[in-house]
């Protein structure tokens, strides 16, 4: 592989080699974002990535953990965000898990996307699960597209659902579950190839048997270049370009 390797959803605190982990994605140049789940983690990824060239730390409150110490953890994560980049993993858990506190989530969400357009420049890492409507309706109402860019990690929603995301702008993080998914096919016919990102999701996913480290980002290359016909090379530059596109604030189409 002549190109750099994308992860960008990868919860690298998670992991019980944290460190090492980190310097992994780094030797190997895989340009890795490392997602958190409560901004009390934030400090410690920060400090470990600040002199590094591939891994950025995004500031998270993850929607499955809203409803403990919300008030708090929002309030650490205000003071944080100028600190920050990218954001996430933030978005809307309407799962039978979390559905109770889904009132709180959308509160919670409705100030960082609000406070994420005033600052502008930032980007986004969205979990959507059950919720793709409501997470869309939010960001057309809040955060335009000039303001920042969202990436949503994990996409479950229907055709028309991403046909609509792809039209407010977004960017998709996929993963391999979802490419061998056959119920996503109509979904990757119709998202726009520079607007595809990779991800791992690890270590929630697993390759060969254990858990995902970025460098396994290389799966959903293989699976994305032979969905487009195309090979894994031309598919990781084509990723690596789309990364730097969306960096550069620019949309295409
Ligand atoms: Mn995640």
């Amino acid at each position: 592989m002549t190109h750099n390797l994308v992860d960008f959803h990868c919860h690298l605190d998670l992991y019980q080699d944290f460190e090492n982990v980190i310097k992994e994605s780094e030797r190997a140049g895989v340009y890795t974002l490392a997602v958190t789940t409560t901004p009390r983690a934030w400090q410690r990824n920060h400090a470990l990535t600040e002199e590094l060239k591939y891994v950025r730390p995004a500031l998270g409150l993850h929607p499955q953990l809203v409803g403990k110490n919300t008030a708090q953890e929002l309030k650490l994560w205000e003071q944080l965000l100028p600190q920050a980049k990218y954001v996430g993993e933030i978005g809307l858990d309407a799962g039978p898990d979390y559905f109770r506190t889904l009132d709180e989530q959308k509160k919670v969400f409705e100030r960082i996307l609000t406070l994420c357009a005033a600052a502008g420049g930032k980007v986004l890492s969205v979990h959507a699960i059950r919720s793709v409507s409501v997470v869309l309706d939010m960001v057309e109402a809040i955060l335009p597209r000039a303001r920042g860019v969202v990436v949503l990690h994990w996409f479950s929603g229907t055709p028309a659902q991403a046909r609509r995301a792809v039209n407010l702008g977004c960017y998709f993080s996929v993963n391999t579950p979802m490419l061998y998914n056959e119920r996503n096919e109509a979904l990757f016919g119709l998202i726009p190839t520079d607007r595809l990102l990779t991800e791992t999701d690890g270590p929630f996913t697993r390759s060969e048997n254990s858990p995902s480290r970025p460098k396994d980002v290389i799966g959903a290359v293989k699976a994305l270049s032979e969905l487009r016909h195309t090979t894994p090379d031309q598919m990781a530059e084509q990723i690596a370009a789309n990364l730097k596109n969306l960096l550069s604030g620019g949309a295409s189409s």
